[in-house]
């Protein structure tokens, strides 16, 4: 075969060295069996012995002694631990979609993340936390066949490699190109904690994008810990460098939320309060109306994409970063 200049791309990383970057959550040993029957590599820990699940041919690389979540859950004879509309297509989702609307700031996001992407393998890698369901408006990361993808979650699906909790991410450090995480940080009991692992998986300078609701009532029950301003949010990310941020979905989504759990609160069920919040879908459309920090103050969730950084936000910073929000 003759050589094109686009050959010189292979003397770059090879895609799939992600896989040699999986270790153990616990100990951080490498992992022997990744397919088949995992198990930490160092005799002294306690996934050596016990190894971990594996649920849909995906080794679950949770350390269970300091998790929400129980061996038990993926041991059992359930083909998902966790059953979630992975589709998106049950009539819940599909009222809730049309209720809200699509995510078009995640869509332009994505164009900025790409943009920013940088990389010194073929494909850039961007890890997936949260990545079980496609997440709103997430539709063009997926279908980015330049971006090699490795989704996790807490339950296994079509759109996950691997099984893992955010407070311990089963990666060696500086592993990723990027990292992607939409509508997760509120489920995680200590966010903090699944930030600082964002910033040790991802390599020097390596984007990340996150979304996370403010003003959004509690859902999926009991996994459901915390909301953040967009300060707060900052805050969350101060070892990070800002490249864009703001409100997803306003005040008038946020509306509609708030009409839906104040039916439920009164004794609708979950399907009739959503049908009760449908004659108001088009309060969405007056977002589109509001304008700068008062919308931030009221709005649905945020979003971040930044850089990491080796620096940290200064606490004197943060009133001025109110001060110039939109
Ligand atoms: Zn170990």
């Amino acid at each position: 075969m003759g050589y094109h200049a686009s050959d010189m791309t292979d003397e770059l990383l090879p895609s799939h060295s992600w896989k040699s970057s999986v270790r153990c959550p616990r100990c951080f040993s490498s992992v022997e069996n990744f397919e088949i029957r995992p198990v930490c590599s160092n005799v002294s820990c306690n996934h050596n012995k016990a190894g971990f699940p594996v649920v849909n041919s995906q080794p679950v690389l949770i350390d269970f002694e300091d998790s929400i979540f129980d061996r038990a859950m993926y041991e059992s004879d359930q083909t998902s631990a966790l059953p979630r509309d992975v589709s998106l297509r049950s009539f819940g989702s599909r009222l809730h979609q049309f209720i809200s609307g699509k995510n078009p700031i995640a869509a332009k996001n994505f164009d900025a993340f790409r943009k920013y992407l940088r990389s010194d393998r073929r494909r850039p890698v961007v890890l997936v936390i949260g990545g079980g369901t496609i997440g709103s408006g997430a539709d063009q990361l997926y279908n980015d066949s330049s971006v090699e993808l490795v989704g996790t979650d807490v339950y296994a699906s079509p759109h996950t490699h691997l099984v893992a909790d955010a407070h311990k991410l089963p990666f060696q450090d500086g592993t990723f190109d990027g990292v992607w995480i939409q509508a997760v940080l509120e489920h995680v009991l200590e966010p903090a904690t699944a930030v600082a692992e964002i910033h040790r998986v991802l390599r020097p300078a390596g984007l990340v994008y996150a979304e996370t609701p403010f003003m959004q009532q509690v859902h999926e029950r009991a996994y459901d810990f915390t909301r953040f301003t967009q300060s707060g949010h900052r805050w969350l990310f101060r070892r990070f460098e800002e490249i864009d941020a703001g409100p997803i979905g306003g005040p008038g989504v946020a509306l509609i939320w708030s009409i839906r759990y104040f039916a439920r609160a009164l004794g609708a069920g979950d399907k009739v309060s959503r049908l009760i919040s449908l004659p108001f879908f088009w309060l969405r459309f007056l977002d589109a109306f509001g304008r700068g920090r008062a919308v931030a103050d009221a709005a649905s969730g945020f979003f971040f994409l930044g850089r990491r950084s080796e620096e940290t936000l200064t606490p004197q910073a943060m009133p001025h970063y109110y001060e110039r929000q939109k």
